[in-house]
């Protein structure tokens, strides 16, 4: 089956709103809706990258064969979603599409009805810091691959460890693609990184170039601007959809963050996202559904965040996390919420949006 979805086609584009006066704090509630019942609109995904690419991160070489994310994690993600009744995105690296088994999973999750976006065909890691003609081939690559096999024109984008930068959201848009995803508009991440490099031995962890000035971006949906990925611009036909971040203190809200703090933190900042009525873009990776000792994975990755918990401890938790925002947020996939908010900021205007503010502001106070 094919995943088609009308909405995609019909979504209208914006054309007179002007949203760059606004300052980036200013921006957290743009998407606020008046009053009422309807709960806010979200969507979960899941980026499928490799032990391999955690390995180059992490400054060793590592082959996994056969790989354990596609006969182990993603079957799992799938299997939550599916008893969720839940549809998500999964952002997949080209280069995994080539084995016939590995491709056999993203058809098994386009028939029920998931999205898949892409996320480059070899996952570098300093995405923003390649030449055009290089973030031309690592886009264009995936996307003619999974359409020639799978299908499927590809409506978003995701750059590899957020590095993503104003020349790569100029490319996906001229190649006709309606979102990106990669903005994490959170300072913390820089320091997230400095941590991995220590608990790596000081091997080669590299560090991003965008990570820093893209923390400073509007944590809602916007247009950004031409010049610059982290700041309002003009309304065009690419929208950014910032990962989540807990309103005003911009620490990181993702499923790795929840291995490492817990169901506690994971349900203060989805209350507080959903009060604010900012959208849900909560995203997962892959390998969290993994287990050290169950899958036998090497010792060498126990570095890594959440790794060394309990696997039945982490499906629980990500069963739970799944759950709980299905209860929270009317829940779609990236490229439907895309729509939306693209269409909610066109309905918008600057007046309306202060107030906005003040109205989160006061009812977080009381
Ligand atoms: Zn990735």
């Amino acid at each position: 089956m094919k995943y088609s979805d009308p909405r995609h086609r019909h979504c209208t584009l914006p054309s007179t709103v002007d949203l760059s006066s606004l300052s980036m704090f200013e921006s957290d509630n743009s998407i606020t809706p008046p009053p009422h019942s309807e709960p806010p609109s979200g969507t979960i995904s899941v980026d499928c990258d490799t032990l391999e690419d955690y390995a180059r991160g992490y400054g060793f070489e590592f082959c996994d064969r056969p790989n354990r994310i596609f006969t182990d994690a993603l079957p799992r993600f799938l299997e939550v979603f599916r008893e969720a009744g839940v549809r998500a995105t999964f952002f997949v690296i080209g280069r995994d599409l080539v084995e016939p088994e590995h491709r056999a999973v993203f058809e098994q999750a386009l028939a029920e009805g998931h999205e898949l976006a892409n996320h480059t065909w070899s996952h570098p890691r300093q995405f923003a810091g390649l030449t055009w003609g290089e973030k031309y081939q690592e886009v264009r690559r995936t996307h003619d691959l999974v359409a020639a096999q799978l299908g499927v024109e590809m409506q978003g984008f995701r750059a590899p460890c957020y590095d993503m930068n104003s020349d790569g959201a100029m490319l996906i848009e001229r190649l006709g693609y309606r979102y990106d995803s990669s903005v994490h508009p959170s300072p913390v991440v820089s320091m997230f990184d400095l941590v991995v490099w220590i608990k790596s031995f000081f091997r080669k962890w590299e560090l991003r170039s965008n990570c820093l000035v893209n923390g400073f971006a509007p944590a809602v949906p916007y247009f950004p601007s031409t010049d610059s990925l982290w700041r309002r611009g003009e309304p065009r036909s690419l929208i950014e959809l910032p990962t989540n971040v807990w309103p005003w203190l911009r620490i990181p809200f993702y499923g790795t963050w929840h291995l490492m703090f817990g169901a506690g933190w994971f349900r203060n900042g989805l209350n507080l996202l959903a009060r604010c009525r900012i959208p849900l873009n909560y995203h997962f990776h892959a390998v969290e559904l993994l287990g050290l000792h169950e899958d036998a994975i090497d010792l060498r990755f126990s570095c890594h965040p959440g790794m060394q918990l309990p696997l039945v401890a982490k499906i629980e938790l990500i069963r739970n996390t799944i759950l709980s925002a299905q209860d929270t947020y009317r829940l779609m996939t990236t490229a439907e919420l895309a729509c939306e908010a693209a269409e909610n900021l066109t309905r918008s205007n600057a007046v309306e949006l202060i107030p906005g503010l003040s109205a989160c502001e006061e009812a977080l106070c009381h």
